[in-house]
């Protein structure tokens, strides 16, 4: 089935091409992210091959989305909520996002679901309302330690997955991208190695066929997430099933940053 999604073709990127994203997570003031993407756009400017993408906070979004405006760099929020409109005092739209100019948001986060109640069913309901606004979701699933520890990984992460991408339009699906994202990895130094990463990716990419079929599934990229840093990336990004990375504490850096991102050269 074709693409319908105008994005991916706007930006003439291929399916599966690296997607490496940077979650600033609750950093950066509108001054520190200007001199933070101003550095990127010189850092990557020569940059083929890969799609990057920033999710600032809700806060720098409008000055960001200024700065990239004619640039290649995607811009990204980091959670949405899933009406319109309406009486949900402290909430964002993905209609809102779009008029900002977002292309991705990232949904479920471990720290959204550990922190703020975020379950599969209203990570589900935000996928939903980005498809809507052609708003391209990240959709972040992952085990904690003790999870594995009990030798739960496949449960939890299957679970996830099937409650998250329950009976949405396999049209869609092709275009979104998920981040595996072992728990105990964000923001602890710890990176899953290679194989660990793998291991999970494979089995993700075979329910993604189970699920919607190989045609789609072959499409959809999935990014590894945790404690990526340049030292790192290349051989996560060796493994067959890991397309990208969702990048946190080393987003925050021009250097350490586009390192990741030209991982390949
Ligand atoms: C994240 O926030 O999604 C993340 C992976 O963080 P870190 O790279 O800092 O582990």
């Amino acid at each position: 089935m074709n693409c319908p999604c105008h994005i991916l073709e706007d930006r003439t990127v291929t399916m599966r091409t690296p997607f490496i994203a940077g979650n600033w997570k609750m950093f950066m003031t509108r001054s520190e992210a200007t001199d933070l993407v101003e550095g990127l756009l010189t850092a990557l400017a020569n940059v083929r091959d890969v799609e990057v993408a920033v999710c600032p906070p809700f806060s720098a979004l409008d000055c960001v989305s200024r700065l990239l405006a004619g640039h290649k760099i995607a811009l990204g929020a980091q959670n949405c909520y899933w009406e319109d409109k309406g009486a949900f005092t402290g909430e964002v739209s993905p209609a809102m996002l779009k008029e900002i100019g977002c292309e991705y948001c990232i949904v479920g986060h471990s720290e959204r679901r550990q922190l703020f109640g975020e379950t599969n069913e209203t990570v589900r309901k935000r996928i939903l309302a980005l498809y809507k606004h052609d708003i391209l979701p990240i959709v972040c699933i992952g085990e904690t330690l003790t999870e594995r520890e009990k030798g739960k990984t496949e449960k939890v992460v299957l679970t996830q997955m099937r409650e998250c991408l329950q009976n949405l339009p396999p049209d869609r699906m092709a275009v979104t991208t998920i981040a595996y994202e072992p728990v105990w990895a964000i923001g602890t130094g710890k990176t899953a190695t290679p194989e660990q990463a793998q291991e999970v990716h494979k089995l993700i990419r075979a329910e993604l066929v189970k699920i919607f079929g190989r045609d789609i599934a072959g499409k959809v990229r999935i990014q590894y997430g945790g404690s990526v840093k340049p030292d790192n990336v290349k051989t996560l990004m060796a493994q067959d099933d890991i397309d990208g990375a969702l990048v946190g504490g080393a987003s925050l850096k021009v250097d350490s940053f586009s390192a990741i991102v030209k991982f390949g050269e």
